[in-house]
């Protein structure tokens, strides 16, 4: 077994990019190199800024690296909870998000994979809760089906997908360079002030705009979000290549707690359990933990049903918002801090983090407004 190390890394050979050591002057910052930072990086030069992106470890080392790879409409709340928490702002930041989905789809066809994916209820309250997300859904004219299958009994979401999250970040890493970003591995920043960015070997970064696009370590970088954020360790396992189980389409079971994939290799990865121990998951460590993993293995086998070989357990860190929606603000003039995905920062990462861009760039951005007004009360 491998430990604390994502399987989503296997067979990857790609070189480091060299570390910041000297001071730089850019129109923007990037702290954070996930999808998010990506995402904001690209924006930023497509706006015509100057871009500089630096990463404590490697691009996608982090959560980008680590997660179930599922690419799912919404936001972290299901739609009909949505519904009730925003209004009429979920069903339009519902389809904020089936659009960046089509843009993920159409940006990276290699690296993503577009079968839906599927939720199945285990007993009576999660029965009636998917019922209620097919009404609300249908009624705002979002794509849902019902389903019933070897996976169990649930409801389809026929416009998800789900990506490679390392060589998709690896992609897009090199578009931002080709774009005329300049990207740097091994850089860790230490504080971030307004104007200025300190690196960890003593050199600065100098840039009006600094935008720290960082789910799990936002909270350390700009402490001002601390209160509005809640730290959670996620874990996961992988299993050798089998052919013991056929899961067409990612899964996600007991309100999401749990979620499963099997790739086109036939390697089966899973995720979840943190409700089993969740005291436990509120921590700042980001090593796997046995009682997780005792329950994931658990699941693994009467669950999924498969008996191959675990060859991966790994952890990571994300933030949690009370309201469950994502972090996107200024936490000093021209400092940006984006975050707290509450556990689904693919698909709404990518969205807040061109939306700040944007928005500290002096342009207009449709997803954030809309974002805004569902925090209204
Ligand atoms: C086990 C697990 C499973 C998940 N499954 C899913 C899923 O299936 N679907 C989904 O949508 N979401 C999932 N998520 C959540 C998702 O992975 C995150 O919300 C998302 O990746 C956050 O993106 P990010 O770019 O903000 O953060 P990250 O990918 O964590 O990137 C932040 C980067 O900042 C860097 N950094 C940190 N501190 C510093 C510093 N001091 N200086 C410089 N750089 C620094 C890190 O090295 C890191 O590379 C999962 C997360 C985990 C952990």
């Amino acid at each position: 077994m491998t430990a604390n190390t994502s399987a989503w890394w296997d067979g990857i050979e790609h070189p480091v990019r060299p570390s910041l050591t000297h001071d730089a002057e850019a129109d923007v910052c990037v702290v954070g190199l996930g999808g998010s930072g990506l995402s904001a990086a690209r924006e930023a030069r497509a706006l015509g800024a100057r871009v500089i992106g630096v990463d404590a470890g490697r691009i996608a080392g982090q959560a980008a690296g680590r997660n179930g790879g599922l690419l799912l409409g919404g936001m972290a709340a299901f739609h009909h909870d949505g519904v009730t928490q925003w209004g009429d702002a979920a069903a339009a930041l519902y389809r904020f998000t089936l659009e960046e989905l089509l843009r993920m789809r159409r940006d990276t066809p290699h690296e993503t994979w577009w079968h839906g994916s599927l939720r199945v209820w285990e007993d009576e309250t999660e029965r009636e809760d998917c019922e209620r997300q097919y009404t609300a859904m249908q009624r705002d004219g979002l794509r849902v089906e019902r389903y019933a299958g070897p996976e169990g009994v649930g409801l389809v979401f026929p416009d998800d997908g789900a990506c490679h999250p390392v060589r998709r970040a690896l992609v897009l890493a090199a578009r931002a360079e080709t774009e005329g970003a300049t990207l740097y591995e091994q850089t860790r920043v230490c504080a971030v002030h307004e104007g200025a960015v300190e690196l960890t070997n003593g050199a600065v970064i100098r840039a009006p705009t600094i935008l720290v696009c960082a789910d799990g370590a936002l909270a350390s970088l700009l402490p001002a979000a601390a209160d509005r954020l809640r730290q959670v360790r996620l874990q996961m396992l992988a299993t050798a290549p089998t052919d013991d189980v056929q899961i067409p389409r990612p899964v996600y079971a007991r309100f999401g707690y749990d979620y499963w994939q099997q790739l086109p290799d036939g390697r089966v990865l899973l995720g979840g359990g943190r409700d089993q121990c969740e005291a436990e998951e509120y921590t700042t460590r980001d090593t796997p933990s046995a009682s997780i993993q005792g329950w994931l293995e658990h699941r693994l086998r009467t669950r999924i049903g498969t008996m191959a070989a675990i060859t991966h357990r790994w952890a990571a860190q994300v933030t949690y918002t009370r309201d469950e929606l994502p972090v996107v603000d200024t936490f000093a003039p021209g400092v940006w801090g984006v975050g707290g995905y509450s556990g689904t920062g693919n698909v709404v990462g990518a969205l807040c983090a061109r939306g700040a861009a944007r928005r500290s760039l002096g342009a207009p951005d449709a997803f954030l407004d809309v974002l805004d007004s569902a925090r209204r009360p």
